[in-house]
């Protein structure tokens, strides 16, 4: 019986929740999908085939159990679908945003490889948490029993939240820091509005308040406390400081006014969109309104920069890569998104320097053509010599990718193991670093990655602590 409501994908045609006009969504920041109504997310659930291996779920970093829970969505057993999809993803409304699906759960479904179009999993996912929310199923954690140990977690993005959450269902003491005022990362600092609206964020952040979990905010940890001082503090630490060293540019006039990092840019932006004064944003060093914007960068950041940009008012947006349009990190789902809103992409072009008046006033842009693949497989970009030209701009943005910080350095920390890349070494399993007691999770481990993965390691690096704290050593300690 289950399965006559299922394995719809033949008659019933792949449909998104309705994408709101270029025309109309590139005038604010909210998001840009609408809701499926009921009805719309059980006939797209039933499309699922039910595979007995389901690629869907290999290739979810948290393994959801997507075919149960799309089977419920088509039965109409939205709690249950619920309860079975925040078993494994401490945040699923915000994955059914944010995940990069076509390169994961969705861009793996046997109906998308069959050339049916995929299972809408993300959106389905998003609809489920988003009605568990409307309709009171979301609760704040209560742990069975209270425990004494007490856990500090350094870094309030998703690795740092989704670890507090599984700690304290445990019944642990969890005090997360973060330097910014507001928890949450780059969900609330990094990633604009038309993507995650900003509620969806702070409504779990409260969530895990109520639930028990401590903020200390603006507490930069190094400078405003130390790293031993939270060490001497707590049974155990997360480091989940997340990857914010911005990639430079090189190239005569490099330095100028009116070149920006994405990172200041997206930061300044998000906090306009919380109502919050923002000095650099009203001056206009941070504000796109009226001018001629470049970014330069082809991953997700750039995306968020020119689409961004575009909301704000820009006289014309356009994003230097170079390679190609199939040879870009970034999604093509966001690429679209941005045509559709009015960015110019220009392909095979490098910035070779820039045109300085009084601030910058235009990149001198370096065609490139793809050579050989290098040792990735991926092919090298060449310059084409003599193919220079001046592209004028008033606002150029660096979206070059991010790099850690040197945390032992800047902590002082002796005996904190950091790889070559200078990201944290940490056991791939445990998350446990060379320090006794302390465990690292997410970008700070990986480099810059996604939100998926670093829920994924919150979570494993909290069932590692539980473990850690569990040993009789750590008891007699106490
Ligand atoms: P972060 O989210 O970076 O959080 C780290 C936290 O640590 C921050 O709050 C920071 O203030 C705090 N911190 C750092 N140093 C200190 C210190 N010394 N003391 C106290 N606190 C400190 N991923 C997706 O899956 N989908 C997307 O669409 C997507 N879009 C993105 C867009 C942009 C612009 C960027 C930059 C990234 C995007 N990502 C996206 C990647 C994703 O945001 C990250 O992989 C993820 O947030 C990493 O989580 P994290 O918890 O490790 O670190
Ligand atoms: Fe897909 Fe991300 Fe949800 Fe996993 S968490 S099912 S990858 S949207
Ligand atoms: Fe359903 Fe596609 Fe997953 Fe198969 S791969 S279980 S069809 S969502």
């Amino acid at each position: 019986m289950a399965q006559e409501r299922m394995l719809k994908f033949v008659t019933v045609a792949k449909e998104m929740p309705e994408k709101r006009d270029a025309s109309v969504r590139a005038q604010d920041f909210n998001e840009i999908y609408r809701e499926y109504a009921e009805a719309k997310a059980a006939e797209q659930a039933s499309r699922c085939s039910q595979c007995g291996v389901p690629y869907c779920q290999t290739h979810c970093p948290l393994h959801n159990n997507i075919p149960d829970w799309l089977r419920l969505t088509a039965e109409g057993r939205l709690q249950e679908a619920y309860e079975l999809s925040q078993a494994t993803n401490t945040f699923p409304e915000i994955c059914g945003r944010i995940c990069p699906q076509d390169r994961l759960c969705e861009g793996n479904c046997v109906i998308e490889q069959s050339g049916h179009g995929t299972v809408t999993i993300g959106s389905v996912e998003k609809y489920l948490t988003d009605t568990a929310w409307d309709r009171g199923w979301v609760k704040p954690v209560r742990p069975q029993a209270e425990r004494t140990e007490s856990v500090g977690i350094i870094g309030a993005g998703p690795a740092g939240l989704a670890a507090a959450d599984a700690l304290r269902r445990a019944g642990i003491q969890v005090t997360v820091y973060d330097r910014y005022d507001r928890a949450g990362g780059l969900l609330t600092y990094g990633i604009p509005g038309f993507k995650l609206e900003k509620d969806v964020v702070m409504a779990r952040i409260a969530q895990l308040e109520q639930g028990g979990v401590s903020f200390v905010l603006n507490c930069n940890v190094g400078e405003d406390l130390s790293f031993d001082a939270i060490r001497g503090k707590h049974d155990a630490v997360l480091i989940a400081t997340g990857v914010y060293k911005s990639r430079e540019l090189e190239g005569d006039g490099a330095g100028a006014a009116g070149i920006v990092r994405a990172i200041d840019y997206l930061t300044a932006s998000n906090r306009k969109s919380f109502g919050d004064e923002v000095a650099e944003f009203d001056s206009g060093e941070l504000n796109a309104e009226g001018k001629r914007v470049i970014v330069i960068g082809g991953g997700d950041t750039a995306m968020d920069c020119v689409r961004s940009a575009i909301r704000q008012g820009a006289l014309s947006v356009k994003c230097l890569y170079r390679r190609d349009r199939d040879n870009m990190p970034g999604s093509q789902r966001e690429v679209t998104n941005a045509e559709e809103e009015g960015v110019e992409f220009v392909w095979l072009s490098a910035p070779k320097g820039f045109v300085v008046g009084a601030g910058v006033e235009g990149v001198t842009v370096q065609k490139m053509r793809l050579g050989a693949p290098d040792a990735s497989g991926r092919r090298s970009p060449e310059v084409i010599p003599g193919a220079d030209y001046v592209e004028p701009a008033e606002l150029v943005i660096k979206a070059l990718g991010f790099e850690p910080e040197a945390l032992p350095k800047l902590w002082g920390v002796e005996g904190l193991d950091v790889t070559r890349w200078g990201t944290v070494k940490a056991n791939f399993a445990t998350h446990a670093t060379s320090l006794p007691g302390v465990y690292a999770a997410g970008d700070i481990v990986r480099g810059a990655s996604l939100v998926v993965w670093a829920i994924r390691d919150g979570r494993e690096a909290a069932d590692a602590i539980l473990e850690y704290l569990s040993q009789p050593a750590q008891v007699a300690a106490e």
